[in-house]
């Protein structure tokens, strides 16, 4: 329980304004996208990075929790107050400081949202890739701290990948700065890809330099329908051995197709097995060709139809769709388990049969999403978490899921991250040597295990 005097000295670094404590606020931070409720003990808001660096010289000189947050997005509690004590949430902390044209980089605030991100960086014709499915509302801050994918990852990689440099506060309160903005910096170990992907459990980020690109001169998307899922599966593995490289390559399955002409009348085919939908991006006559081609490798696999974007617009409406998926699926059933097992994209076809399978044999719906191109699945579990027995089979669909992943090369997690929802399974994947080396890490960032406690390292020791 947070001592009023304690909470007083959080109070006067941020203001009255900036410190919420009603039930209603508590409450409000106690979830984000996972299943699980944690109630904290107070919500701050700070605005510059030295009143963060006061925020954690009061918790560490007293001992109490801080959780990071950004929009509260994830997908496994990173974000929340696992074991009470504060959040420190960086909504308010959202200018973007710097768009630098000349060298092709930008400096943030974490919370910046990473849409509005990226329309400032389109209107200087620069491109800022990683696109997650939520970055209408998550922060740049939460999606370094995750390392964040997305629907372009095929082609352009993920967050890590045009992260510079970053301004973080360490659990003592010191500020410390990493990277630089230039190309190539080799300077020392690379701290910036330490805290990428961190979970918000090492330190606080409090600045973020990011490269650019140039925007692509053009873009096509075509949608490519399919009576066979196996079909769509094996169309995406040959585009990815043939060397083409579409900008995005994602998969609905008939469940999402169905769902989705429930919610949003787009027209979609009912009795379709999958849909692909695929962006080509770059020159106009590059695009052409390679818009030709893959329509191509489609039609050879097995489409039935093909429709091809002409214009701006109707790429835009093509990516309705896929855009409204999760929220078309979350209408369901009460719970949505989103699972994130990542296979060799050759293993992609195989690996939708033995999740359908899977259902099956354990008596629960799941429909197929996938960032196909990368083998980036996401099966998403319908259920009720008030259903104790239908729980205990979706935990053993998620342990089959895993172990089929692990079984072929492939990877706990594309994107999510490991969260709570798989600690448990960590050391299916880590040999007790890294998870030692990890273990080391923290402590040496945090010797007071004050910064987000109850993550995943925590859990899986
Ligand atoms: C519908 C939906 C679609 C999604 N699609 C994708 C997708 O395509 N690809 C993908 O990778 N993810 C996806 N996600 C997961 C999630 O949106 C991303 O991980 C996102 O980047 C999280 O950003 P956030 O601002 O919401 O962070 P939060 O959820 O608030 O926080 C995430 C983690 O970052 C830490 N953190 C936040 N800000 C800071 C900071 N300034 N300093 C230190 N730590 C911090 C938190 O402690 C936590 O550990 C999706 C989620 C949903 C609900």
């Amino acid at each position: 329980m947070l001592n009023p005097d304690v909470l007083q000295k959080f109070v006067s670094i941020v203001g009255p304004e900036r410190c919420k404590t009603s039930k209603e606020d508590l409450l409000t931070y106690a979830y984000d996208a996972y299943v699980k409720e944690y109630l904290p003990e107070a919500i701050l808001f700070p605005k510059t990075a030295p009143e963060v660096s006061q925020i954690m010289k009061v918790a560490s000189a007293h001992h109490i929790f801080i959780t990071p947050r950004g929009s509260g997005s994830g997908l496994g509690s990173e974000s929340l107050a696992k074991q009470g004590g504060i959040i420190v949430c960086f909504t308010m902390m959202n200018r973007i400081l710097e768009i630098n044209t000349s060298n092709r980089y930008a400096i943030v605030e974490p919370g910046v949202v990473i849409s509005e991100f990226q329309k400032a960086v389109e209107k200087l014709n620069l491109f800022y890739p990683p696109d997650p499915g939520s970055a209408t509302v998550a922060t740049l801050g939460g999606s370094v701290v995750m390392n964040a994918g997305g629907m372009r990852g095929v082609k352009y990689g993920v967050t890590r990948d045009y992260l510079m440099g970053l301004e973080v506060v360490l659990p003592s309160g010191e500020v410390m700065e990493t990277g630089a903005t230039t190309a190539k910096d080799v300077t020392g170990y690379d701290l910036t890809r330490l805290i990428c992907g961190s979970e918000g459990t090492l330190a606080l980020v409090t600045k973020i330099i990011v490269r650019l690109l140039p925007k692509p001169k053009t873009k096509r998307t075509l949608q490519a329908i399919y009576n066979r899922m196996e079909d769509a599966g094996n169309t995406v593995a040959k585009i990815i051995e043939a060397g083409l490289i579409p900008a995005t390559l994602e998969l609905m399955d008939k469940t999402i197709i169905k769902a989705l002409e429930d919610f949003a009348h787009l027209g979609l085919p009912l009795d379709a097995e999958a849909i692909l939908l695929l962006d080509v991006d770059g020159d106009p006559e590059v695009v052409e060709k390679q818009a030709a081609l893959v329509g191509e490798f489609c039609r050879n696999q097995g489409a039935r139809d093909i429709r091809v974007s002409q214009s701006e617009k109707e790429n835009e409406q093509l990516w309705v769709a896929r855009r409204s998926a999760f929220g078309a699926v979350a209408r369901m059933r009460p719970t949505c388990v989103i699972e994130d097992a990542t296979v060799p994209v050759s293993y992609l076809t195989s690996a939708i049969k033995r999740i359908m399978e899977i259902a099956e044999r354990n008596r629960v719906q799941i429909a197929v999403l996938a960032h196909a191109g990368d083998g980036n699945l996401h099966p998403l579990i319908l259920c009720d978490e008030r259903d104790k027995d239908e729980m205990a089979r979706v935990d053993k669909a998620m342990d089959e899921i895993v172990d089929y992943a692990l079984s072929v090369g492939g990877t706990l997690s594309g994107e999510h991250g490991i969260g709570i929802a798989k600690a448990k399974y960590l050391r299916k994947q880590l040999s007790e040597t890294s998870l030692k080396m990890m273990q080391a890490v923290k402590k040496t960032f945090d010797p007071q295990g004050i910064l987000n406690p109850g993550s995943f390292l925590e859990r899986a020791a």
